[in-house]
């Protein structure tokens, strides 16, 4: 498709990332529109949710998503990830607002540190992309980000000055991406500048759903940093991978950084062996080597993406049976207290 060639990345009418991102759609009506779908194809629950869409966390996708979605489907697996349903709003026993209970991992405000030697950022709130099952839609962001004032920046960097035991600081979200180069570029320097400090890690869906965010100001901040970088972009399935992400993955691989990937395991959009083993194989296509496939964090109103630990271990060994044993992620659960991602045993293949 002409749209998905990277020269097209600098076609006026799709402008910066900053014009892009400010484009992004946020009404569902026309979501579905665009999509040529009825709106009342969506479950009977639909409606309802398309109105709760409208407030609190609203539906948000920039169109260089929509443009990877398939017009017509209402199943579209990366529709689903950001389309709101009033399944959103059914109440689960186990599912709750604060299940990895990070209010009790603060070091400073925006500052958590659960594990051993590292320590994550909460650099802002904002992200390109408003992912229905994001475990950070209920966190209130106005309490705890490091990024509201600058005076919080400088509450977390004396926090993490006066911790030489950190080792890698983790920039997270909401998305670091969705900072300017200039604020990024200035966090970072900050960040250099702790010599305990080895590695910085970047958390991000962002090259994925806005390719045109990986632009020559950010490529040259992480060329010329000299911690070693770590970037962990979340994707779940491989028609999220179009040439023109592909084009950001391998210029952001260019500059020296680690390229890893992380995904999670969602119902209904990638709970298939062969939709998990095309999605590594799309990845590492573009140069980004499989992370973490994460079990979904319990938090109200995703409850229908829900795959169980039982079928989530099958899958993995169907896909250990598919892929070269590089290709295969983690599957991997956070739980509240624990000293590090609990990572599950899939056992033999059967
Ligand atoms: C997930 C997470 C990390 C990173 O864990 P790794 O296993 O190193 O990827 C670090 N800190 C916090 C608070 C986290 O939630
Ligand atoms: S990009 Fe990440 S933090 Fe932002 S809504 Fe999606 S899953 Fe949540």
């Amino acid at each position: 498709m002409l749209t998905n060639s990277p020269g097209n990345r600098h076609l006026p009418e799709q402008g910066t990332w900053q014009q892009q991102l400010a484009a992004a759609i946020t009404d569902p009506a026309q979501l579905l529109a665009r999509l040529q779908l009825d709106p009342a194809l969506l479950d009977p629950a639909g409606l309802a949710g398309l109105q709760h869409g409208a407030q609190g966390f609203r539906l948000r996708v920039p169109e260089s998503f929509v443009r990877r979605m398939r017009p017509g489907d209402p199943a579209d697996p990366l529709l689903r990830q950001v389309l709101p349903l009033g399944l959103e709003l059914a109440r689960t026993p186990g599912f709750s607002s604060d299940p990895l209970a990070e209010s009790s991992a603060r070091l400073a405000p925006g500052l958590l540190q659960k594990y051993q030697g590292r320590a994550l950022l909460i650099t802002t709130g904002a992200c390109a992309v408003h992912c229905r099952y994001c475990f950070r839609r209920e966190y209130d962001y106005a309490a705890d980000t490091a990024e509201a004032d600058s005076g919080r920046w400088e509450a977390a960097l004396t926090a993490l000055a006066a911790n030489p035991s950190i080792h890698e600081i983790i920039l997270s979200g909401g998305d670091p991406l969705s900072l300017s180069n200039a604020r990024l570029g200035s966090l970072l320097q900050r960040l250099q500048q702790l010599p305990h400090l080895r590695r910085v890690r970047l958390h991000t869906r962002t090259p994925i759903v806005l390719p045109a965010r990986v632009d020559e100001g950010l490529l040259q901040l992480l060329r010329e940093l000299r911690l070693q970088t770590v970037v962990v972009v979340h994707a779940n399935h491989a028609a999220e991978i179009d040439a023109e992400v592909t084009g950001a993955l391998q210029a952001l691989r260019a500059t020296g950084l680690t390229l890893l990937s992380q995904s999670v395991l969602l119902a209904g959009i990638n709970d298939a062996a062969q939709t998990l083993a095309a999605l590594s194989e799309a990845l590492f296509a573009a140069g980004a080597l499989p992370y973490y496939l994460f079990l979904l964090d319990r938090i109200n109103g995703t409850a229908h993406f829900e795959v169980s630990r039982e079928r989530a271990r099958q899958l993995m060994q169907e896909l250990n049976a598919l892929l070269p044993g590089y290709l295969l992620p983690r599957l991997a659960q956070e739980e509240p207290g624990q000293p590090s991602k609990t990572h599950i045993d899939i056992g033999s293949v059967l």
